[in-house]
């Protein structure tokens, strides 16, 4: 049973990361942000509650990411474990989710702002198989095109250069007091996010051993 949380800014690869990891460990990905993106185009009455503050690059209050998560918490495909991509991202998310079940690790994503933002700008994503795209460093190979499955790739609102510093700044803010919230617990497991994706998750093997 893994039970793991993937901590980190926007942009330090953590949905590239758990998608592989969780497919070779057969266990559960869950991502909030990708969970809230299918509430919204779906047009879910949650979905548009939370769409307005997703556009601004701010957090959707607990208790609507809350519900979006714990159905998927309980449900078979987590049943031998999961990664938890993008939740908690606050103190009282932490709580929240210690109520609801034990974390065995959580694996810090550390990188430097500059490298963030650069990241993000290039960022491109397929809106049918949330395939993620880098213009400069993992581009498509027919342009503009996903791989998998054609369809055009799009950039996130939130990718957007006002949302990326609003989001910078939530992190900071809110986030990033966990890291010691989770030091103490002694699950903490800090990796260095910088390189290809093949490089990190070399490290996050080594990290989760
Ligand atoms: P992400 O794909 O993880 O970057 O999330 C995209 C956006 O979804 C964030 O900027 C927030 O607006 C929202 N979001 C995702 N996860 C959470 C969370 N745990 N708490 C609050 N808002 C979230």
């Amino acid at each position: 049973m893994l039970r793991i949380v993937f901590l980190g800014p926007p942009g330090a690869g953590k949905g590239t990361q758990a998608a592989e990891f969780a497919r070779e460990h057969h266990i559960a990905h869950l991502s909030t942000g990708d969970l809230l993106r299918a509430a919204v185009s779906g047009g879910t009455p949650l979905g548009r509650e939370a769409e307005g503050y997703m556009r601004a690059g701010r957090l959707v209050p607990d208790d609507l990411v809350l519900q979006i998560l714990e159905e998927r918490l309980r449900s078979p495909e987590a049943r031998e474990g999961f990664i938890l991509d993008g939740y908690p991202r606050n103190l009282a998310q932490a709580m929240e989710l210690e109520r609801l079940t034990p974390i065995d690790r959580v694996v810090w994503f550390d990188l430097p702002a500059e490298v963030l933002i650069a990241r993000l700008g290039q960022r491109r994503v397929c809106p049918t198989c949330q395939t993620v795209y880098n213009l400069a460093t993992h581009p498509p190979k027919v342009t503009g095109r996903c791989d998998e499955d054609g369809t055009e790739l799009v950039q996130r609102s939130d990718d957007l250069p006002d949302a990326i510093e609003t989001r910078l700044k939530v992190y900071t803010a809110q986030t990033e007091p966990l890291l010691s919230y989770y030091r103490d617990k002694g699950v903490l497991r800090p990796i260095d996010a910088g390189g290809t994706p093949a490089e990190v998750a070399q490290r996050l093997r080594a990290a989760l051993v």
